[in-house]
């Protein structure tokens, strides 16, 4: 039996409802199967008041013993430093964070705000919100670059805006059964199992990419979104075309491109007027390729591509 508990700073509550629609396996089946007890959760727990802060008080003392602290949202630090801006169960939300994650065996961040700050740390950041050993890609946040949990890991970072229910739920699982030390980590402390591929990787857009066949509306039933609707699915770590998103569709497959919300810069260019859903180009280059890709290669590759397009590619070949 491990002791999961969930609390929600700066958030919007996307990844607790994201959560709830766990399949693989469900919210459900992590209490029936996989012998997780969910100590408290803002949409399932059942205390409230003194008998909560009590609770919360148990874990940090010992008496309750806490296995994964989950959290969700940005940790908020304002005004001043204080985190009074965001109050629960009788002080700084901040001040339970730092507590519970010194006592709790494994910490998890869950969704972009807890992972680097997300939407809330975004310029000019009045909240003063950061994630939990991120600020964007500024490795400290607000346990600081050496934290590490009971266990001796780091925060184990999941982001996404929101995290995909079962990347969440699987690498609970796995926590909860011991096998945390089989879950390898990347640089941004993210789980390489879900982060190592790209949003690209199983798009069924690749070969528009591949012949430079545009997108050039959303919704579109052909071509690539990535040359003028600011795709970044080259440049992103996730499996959202691998572990499709209610086991069916995906952005890109939508016709949506991707945001590239498992990066620590997300969002990107700080929500400037023009940059979301438009290709930043630089003498009609993209400024971002992809990864690995550099600019003299970008354009050898796009020029012979694009010569090289057939007809098939320019029509509508999705026939769902
Ligand atoms: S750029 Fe986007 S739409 Fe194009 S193939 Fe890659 S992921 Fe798919
Ligand atoms: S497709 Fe991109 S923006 Fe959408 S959830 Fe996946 S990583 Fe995030």
């Amino acid at each position: 039996m491990a002791n999961l508990l969930w609390l929600q700073g700066g958030a919007c509550s996307g990844n607790t409802m994201s959560f709830l629609n766990a399949e693989e396996p469900s919210a459900c089946d992590l209490v029936t199967d996989f012998g997780i007890n969910v100590l408290w959760h803002p949409s399932l727990g059942m205390e409230l008041g003194d008998n909560l802060q009590q609770m919360l008080r148990d874990c940090i003392s010992g008496k309750i013993k806490l296995d994964i602290f989950v959290f969700e949202g940005s940790v908020v630090q304002a005004p001043d430093g204080t985190g009074e801006w965001n109050r629960f169960a009788g002080r700084a939300m901040k001040d339970w964070v730092q507590e519970l994650s010194d006592v709790s065996d494994f910490v998890v961040a869950l969704g972009d705000c807890a992972t680097w700050g997300g939407i809330p740390a975004t310029a000019p950041n009045p909240s003063e919100s950061v994630g939990l050993q991120f600020l964007k890609r500024d490795h400290g946040g607000f346990l600081g670059k050496g934290f590490k949990s009971k266990a001796g890991l780091p925060v184990i970072n999941i982001p996404g805006c929101p995290a995909h229910p079962d990347w969440v739920t699987q690498i609970l699982v796995g926590v909860a059964t011991g096998h945390a030390g089989d879950v390898a980590l990347d640089e941004f402390q993210r789980p390489k199992t879900f982060f190592q591929s790209f949003t690209q990787t199983g798009c069924t857009r690749n070969m528009h990419f591949a012949y430079k066949v545009s997108a050039t509306e959303f919704g579109q039933r052909k071509g690539c979104l990535f040359y003028d609707l600011g795709c970044r699915g080259p440049m992103t770590h996730s499996p959202c075309n691998r572990i499709l998103w209610n086991r069916q569709s995906s952005k890109t497959r939508a016709g949506m491109p991707c945001m590239g919300c498992t990066e620590p810069e997300f969002p990107f260019f700080d929500l400037a007027p023009g940059t979301v859903f438009k290709t930043q180009t630089v003498m009609g280059v993209p400024k971002d390729l992809p990864e690995g890709v550099d600019k003299k290669g970008y354009i050898k590759l796009t020029g012979a591509a694009k010569t090289a397009a057939p007809q098939w590619a320019e029509e509508d070949m999705f026939v769902v």
